[in-house]
This record gives structure tokens, sequence and C-alpha cells, in this order.
């Protein structure tokens, strides 16, 4: 069960689904439908794409709106890629550093680091997700590589106590795999990136909300959100069926 002061926050990362427009929408007031009255912060990253729709399908709903990626820098020469103003006109929240750019993009520490002070800088709330691989995982390497990525992802940051940085801890491993952590597996980890923070900044550590991510479905949420440093979920294929991404929203408060 999440802490004093940390409201329960579950995210759906639809990667690059739906593939239109229409389809964007009508998950978004499906959504909007099947979570009224939940208590839990909701956010939806669609693709960039479709965070204009996004926003207008789920306004009034108190249901928050998020991009996927963003860069670090406020504009110039960068084909193809979105800017923290651009982002923060549309949407409160961006995803940073999952493991799908790190490894199929490129993403390092170091960019993670510079484009979660930039969101701080833009008004977002940066949603900063770190992991270990199966191999990292097997070679006990798994506190080694999130101490780097805790550490990198708010180096840049003047401090975390006010700045509504959000961690997700997603296990390379459990994402898009069925083989999702086990709750004590995912206390484990969100606990290890709570110390992390705590080192520097105990009220910061204290107020940072911390997800699981990794094959979240409903059946898992509950055994989930009863760990004490598991504050809420960031959620892949489940979150492109409304009515399982509700069960889990529920799962969050219940
Ligand atoms: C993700 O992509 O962030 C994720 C957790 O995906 P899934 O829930 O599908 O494992």
């Amino acid at each position: 069960m999440t802490g004093p002061g940390r409201r329960p926050l579950v995210a759906g990362n639809w990667k690059m689904n739906p593939s239109d427009r229409d389809g964007a929408r009508a998950l978004a007031r499906a959504v909007v439908e099947a979570t009224q009255g939940a208590e839990a912060e909701i956010v939806l990253c669609p693709p960039a794409i479709w965070l204009e729709d996004v926003a207008e399908a789920v306004r009034g709903s108190g249901i928050g709106v998020g991009a996927q990626t963003m860069h670090a820098q406020a504009s110039g020469a960068f084909t193809g890629e979105i800017s923290p103003p651009m982002v923060a006109g549309v949407a409160g929240y961006v995803i940073l550093g999952h493991s799908e750019r790190r490894r199929l993009f490129g993403e390092t520490d170091a960019d993670v680091s510079e484009k979660v002070a930039a969101a701080v800088a833009h008004g977002l709330v940066p949603i900063a997700a770190v992991g270990e691989s199966t191999e990292e995982r097997r070679a006990g390497e798994t506190e080694e590589v999130l101490t780097r990525q805790v550490r990198a992802a708010v180096s840049a940051l003047p401090q975390v106590a006010g700045s509504g940085l959000v961690v997700a801890y997603e296990p390379v491993w459990a994402i898009g795999t069925g083989d999702a952590a086990s709750s004590a597996d995912a206390q484990a980890g969100a606990a290890l990136i709570r110390g992390l923070l705590d080192a520097g900044d105990p009220t910061g550590a204290a107020e940072t909300r911390i997800l699981y991510g990794g094959s979240v479905a409903p059946e898992l949420a509950a055994g989930y959100f009863a760990e004490p440093d598991v504050d809420g979920a960031l959620v892949g294929g489940a979150s492109l069926d409304a009515a399982a991404f509700a069960a889990i929203v529920r799962a969050a408060v219940a």
C-alpha cells in the first residue's frame, strides 16, 4: 500500500498502438467510461501523434495524458523528435528511459538524466523507467544496474523533493513477456530505488511514487499494490483493453 501523501498512479503505455486516430479516441473514451469514480491518478500515454486526440477524449475526466519519450532540447535540428514545450502544450507527463528506448534506440543514462531535468523544467511529471535485463539479473547485477540508472535519472535535478518525479521499476525480462515479477521482487526493486533516493534527499524519497511495470494483469495488480513501496503500475499490453486497465486502476485503491 502506498505511503502517506503518495497518491496511487496507474499509467498506460500504449506503445505504437492503436493504429489509427479513431481507435485512439475510442480507447481513451472507453477508459474514461470504465474508470469512472476511481480514485487513483490515471495517465494514458498514446503515440505522440494521438496525444491531442486523447487529451480531447479525456477532457474533464481527471485522467492525465503523457508522451512516451521526448528530446531534452527545447528546439533545434532533431529530425523526428518532439520537444519538452511541445509535450507540455498538450500533456502533463512523459515516460523517459523506457527499456525499449534504451535497447532499440540507444538511449543512455546521460540522455535520461538530461530528459528528466528538462521535463521538470517544463512542468512535466517525468516517469523515469529503470530495470535490469535477464542477463544482468542472472549475473547478480540487479542492484548495480538500478543504482546506476536511478542515480543518473536524478543527477541533473536540483532536488528530487518537489520535482514530481515518478520512477517505474520495470525489469526488462518482465516487459511484454507474460513473465511478471513476483510481488516480492517488485517490492525489493522499489525498496532499493527508494533507498537510493533517500540517500540524497529523504523528503524526495518519501514523496516519489514508484511504479512496478512488466506484464501487469488485473489478477496480479492487488498483490503489487499491497507492497509498501509500490505506489502504482506502468502497464503496457493490458492498457490496450479498457476493462483490464480499469480493473488494475481499481486494485490500486482497493
Ligand atoms: C511497458 O511497456 O512499460 C510494459 C510494462 O509492458 P507490459 O505491461 O506489456 O509488460
